[in-house]
C-alpha cells in the first residue's frame, strides 16, 4: 500500500482492518490497535474467525457463528452497518458501530473487505460533554477567546508557578481606544463586530502558551508565560500593530480601532492584584501618552 494512503489511515479515529478472501488481516491501524488492545503484531496474518474480536450482537449472539458481516461482504460485496459488542484484549466489551465495505481487485473481483469500527461507548460522549461545559464555562460568548474566569485561573496558576519554581510570567492589559466613539458613530452592532476583531487580531499574536481574554466591555488581557521584558515589549507591539491594521468593511467604509496595551512581569513582591494594578497603570499611562502606544511597567 501507498505510503501516503497507509499515513491517512493510522491517524484516523476510527479503527480499521482489512481482511483477504481468506478472512486474513491484512492491516490494523492505530486506531485499532487502541479501541481493541490487540497490537497490529498480534493480529496481521491472523484469520478472523480466529476469534481475536469474537463481535457479539446485542442479543449475545456471536457473529462469527451466526452470521459474520465481513464474511457476507465478501460473496456479495453489498456494504454492511451494524451496532455490535467487539472483544477487549483486557476482557470486557466494546460497543463498536462497525460499517463493512467489499475491496475490489483491478479485474473487478472482490479481493476483500475492509471493517470501520468506532468505539460508541457512552463514557466517551461524557468526557466530552465535560469537557465541552469546561469549554463554555470559561469562554466569552461575544468573542470566543477566553473569560474573565479563565483569566483568573490563568493568572493564579502562573503566580503559583512564580512562587514555587520561580517560572516568570507576563500581563498584557488591552483597553480599545475612544470605543465608545465607534458604538455612537456605527451603532452598538457594530461595535460588537470590532470587538470580535479585535478579539481575532490579539490571538493572533499569540504563542502556543499565551492566553487570551475579554476582562470585560473593551478591554482585554494577555498572559505570557517565561518571558523577557524586551521580547515582552515585543509582543505587545505586535498585538498593537495588528489591532492597528485591522479593519471592518461597513459599505464603503472602512472601521479600525487603535488600542493602548500596558505591560508587567511579575516581581518578588507581587501578588496578582498588584501585577493587574501595574498592568493597568502602564495602560493608562499609555492613553494619557496619546494612546496606541504599548509601555512596559
Ligand atoms: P478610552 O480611549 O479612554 O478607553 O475611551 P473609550 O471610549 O474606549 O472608554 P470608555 O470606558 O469611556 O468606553 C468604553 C465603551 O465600551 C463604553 C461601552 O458602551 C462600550 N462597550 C463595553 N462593552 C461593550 C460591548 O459588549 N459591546 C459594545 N458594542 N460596546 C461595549
Ligand atoms: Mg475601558
Ligand atoms: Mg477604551
Amino acid at each position: 500500500m501507498e505510503g501516503n494512503y497507509r499515513n491517512i489511515l493510522e491517524q484516523l479515529n476510527e479503527g480499521i482492518y482489512y481482511v483477504d478472501l481468506n478472512k486474513r488481516i491484512t492491516l490494523w491501524n492505530k486506531a485499532a490497535e487502541r479501541i481493541t488492545g490487540f497490537s497490529s503484531e498480534e493480529v496481521l496474518g491472523k484469520c478472523c474467525a480466529d476469534n481475536i474480536l469474537q463481535h457479539i450482537d446485542e442479543n449475545g449472539n456471536k457473529l462469527c457463528i451466526v452470521g459474520c458481516p465481513l464474511g457476507k461482504t465478501l460473496k456479495d460485496g453489498g456494504n454492511r452497518e451494524s451496532q455490535i459488542y467487539l472483544h477487549h484484549k483486557n476482557g470486557y466489551r466494546v460497543p463498536v458501530n462497525v460499517r463493512v465495505t467489499a475491496i475490489y481487485d483491478d479485474d473487478n473481483q472482490i479481493s476483500g473487505a475492509v471493517e470501520l469500527f468506532t468505539d460508541i461507548t457512552n463514557r466517551l460522549d461524557m468526557i466530552k460533554e465535560l469537557e465541552k461545559l469546561q469549554k463554555e464555562i470559561l469562554t466569552d460568548e461575544m468573542t470566543q477567546i477566553g473569560n474573565i474566569k479563565y483569566a483568573d485561573q490563568t493568572l493564579r496558576r502562573r503566580m503559583l508557578e512564580w512562587k514555587e519554581m520561580q517560572v516568570p510570567f507576563a500581563l498584557i492589559f488591552i483597553d480599545i481606544d475612544h470605543f465608545k466613539s465607534v458604538n455612537d458613530t456605527y451603532g452598538h452592532n457594530v461595535g460588537d463586530e470590532a470587538l470580535k476583531m479585535v478579539a481575532n487580531s490579539i490571538s493572533a499574536a499569540m504563542r502556543p502558551f499565551d492566553v487570551a481574554c475579554r476582562w470585560g466591555g473593551e478591554e482585554f488581557v494577555v498572559i505570557v508565560p517565561n518571558i523577557s521584558s524586551d521580547s515582552l515589549d515585543n509582543i505587545g507591539e505586535r498585538i498593537r500593530m495588528l489591532i492597528e491594521n485591522s479593519w471592518l468593511t461597513l459599505e464603503t467604509k472602512k472601521i479600525a480601532v487603535t488600542a493602548s496595551l500596558g505591560c508587567a512581569i511579575v516581581n518578588i513582591e507581587d501578588d496578582i492584584d498588584s501585577l493587574i494594578q501595574r498592568a493597568d497603570k502602564a495602560m493608562y499611562e499609555s492613553k494619557s501618552s496619546g494612546r496606541n502606544k504599548v509601555t512596559v511597567a
